[in-house]
């Protein structure tokens, strides 16, 4: 049986149409969900019983099963079990502007970074949408809030299950659903090519966040095995050409590893790579964590690489530490949940 949650409204559309319905019957479901919020069929009072046994048949309403939270100062980070014993993290921000939450999508990742904690388990499998949308629903629910932003920055490659992404973005902008603007979600890719070819002529004007992490294939491939594949020189004409077609800014985000990547000779030539670009570079400071032997850049090398990519004229942020007193980077939760830590 299928999850409602998954359904974008076109899908939920063809469904009462294909029962013999009016098709704005989705309309009202997706007011009873994520207007209303309730948590059962027979809670949609406009909507008629044998209508009502109909998507009782076909679909459940099942959530997630909350397993811990760790709250820190401004971030709260959840792990979630699924139905078939699977677990997964969200993580939730509270910046100025409101409240971000980073979300995953896949249990585990075959990309294999070797700075990544989510990469040290091999991709189990995709989330659904509706295991993507449910963490965004019970967040809120929870902290009885609402988010404002979701980032796609959790466990696991969103471009290595496109499909079940693209489906869940149709439900989270959709007006009637949970209503998220497309500029309030980010998608953030290691670099999938054939994938970003095909986001170009996604009609939504959702922002791709691609983590670069080096400007010389050479350390890009050692950091990061998905460059062996689809290497720098081919990622940055796609690149170009996304942001030519698509008319959006785009973000390239780099992660700060000591005497790995944070050098002068780096900085220079990730200006040069990047310049002319319609873009931005989010430099992260990392996240150490116990299983991986990198370390974290000192304040110093981060600052002095900032000089230079401002110098040399590129958009530039550092973004602020959440969380690493609660297993903030993506995975650390998981794993140490599982060693019973
Ligand atoms: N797979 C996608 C999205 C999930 S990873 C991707 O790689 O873009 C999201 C971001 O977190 C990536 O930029 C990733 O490089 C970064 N990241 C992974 N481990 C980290 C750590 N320990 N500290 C800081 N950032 C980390
Ligand atoms: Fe996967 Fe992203 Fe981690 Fe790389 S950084 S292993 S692509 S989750």
């Amino acid at each position: 049986m299928k999850n409602v949650y998954g359904m974008n409204m076109q899908k939920l559309e063809d469904y009462f149409v294909n029962i013999g319905q009016k098709k704005f019957k989705a309309i009202q479901v997706y007011e009873w969900l994520y207007d209303k919020r309730v948590s059962s069929f027979d809670d949609m009072t406009n909507i008629k019983k044998d209508v009502i046994n109909s998507l009782k048949s076909d679909f459940t309403m099942d959530k997630l099963k909350l397993l811990t939270k760790k709250k820190g100062k401004d971030v709260c980070k959840y792990l979630f079990e699924l139905h078939d014993g699977n677990k997964i993290e969200a993580v939730l921000m509270y910046h100025d502007y409101g409240n971000s939450l980073c979300i995953s999508t896949q249990v585990g990742c075959n990309m294999g970074c070797t700075f990544c904690e989510s990469g040290r388990l091999k991709k189990v499998r995709n989330l659904e949408a509706y295991e993507m949308v449910l963490q965004i629903l019970q967040v809120e629910q929870e902290e009885k809030l609402r988010i404002s932003h979701v980032v796609l920055m959790g466990i696991g490659e969103p471009f290595d299950n496109y499909d079940n992404v693209t489906c869940f973005v149709d439900i989270v902008n959709h007006p009637k659903g949970v209503a998220l603007g497309a500029r309030h979600i980010t998608i953030s890719t290691s670099g999938v090519i054939p994938k970003i070819k095909e986001f170009m002529n996604y009609d939504k004007q959702v922002n791709l966040a691609i983590s670069l992490h080096a400007p010389n294939d050479e350390l890009r491939s050692k950091l990061m095995p998905i460059n062996r594949a689809y290497p720098l020189k081919d990622l940055m004409v796609v690149l170009k050409e996304y942001i030519k077609r698509t008319n959006r800014r785009l973000t390239f985000e780099y992660i700060m590893l000591k005497d790995v990547n944070d050098s002068e000779k780096e900085a220079l030539e990730l200006a040069h790579l990047l310049k002319g670009m319609n873009c931005y570079v989010n430099m992260i400071p990392y996240n150490e964590t116990s299983h991986i032997i990198y370390k974290k850049s000192s304040k110093d090398n981060i600052m002095k690489f900032y000089d230079i990519l401002k110098k040399n004229r590129i958009n530039v942020t550092i973004r602020r530490e959440f969380g690493s007193n609660v297993d903030a980077a993506c995975g650390q939760l998981r794993s140490n949940y599982e060693e019973g830590k």
